[in-house]
């Protein structure tokens, strides 16, 4: 059925991590970058950049800047324990392969393009319909 060459899921777990370093870099650029420019976001000294919660938060933007992030680093969690399962490639969604090129682009995409965008638009319409009080952030995740 589904086999992943040895060699090919080298080369994945190879780009997923030349990804995530390319993420932690700029976050922790854009991090330095918040710090000198008013400090909405400390990160104390010696923190490990993969551990977010570390950060004290003193805004709405920082947090939604670190749920932006800590959710690519779960996706690239998620993408490298795929690479091992052999299901890297395919959609986990509606179990089609991933477009080569979105995987290129997107290292850890989870879903091929069509489920991302139904995915979006399902999104983009449950918030609209949840706006009416500004609604609370859940914050648990899982
Ligand atoms: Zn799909």
């Amino acid at each position: 059925m589904l086999r992943t060459s040895v060699r090919s899921k080298d080369s994945y777990r190879k780009r997923i991590l030349k990804k995530r370093s390319e993420i932690l870099k700029r976050l922790s650029k854009e991090l330095n970058e918040g710090i000198t420019k008013g400090p909405e976001l400390k990160a104390s000294p010696g923190s490990d950049l993969g551990d977010l919660s570390a950060l004290s938060l003193d805004s709405h933007l920082s947090v939604s800047f670190v749920r932006r992030y800590s959710n690519m680093l779960r996706q690239i969690d998620q993408a490298l324990a795929r690479v091992d399962e052999g299901s890297y490639t395919i959609c986990e969604e509606c179990g089609e392969k991933i477009d080569k090129n979105r995987l290129e682009i997107l290292p850890f995409a989870p879903y091929c393009i069509q489920c991302q965008r139904r995915m979006e638009e399902e999104n983009r319409r449950a918030s609209r319909l949840n706006q009416s009080d500004g609604g609370p952030i859940n914050d648990s995740g899982e």
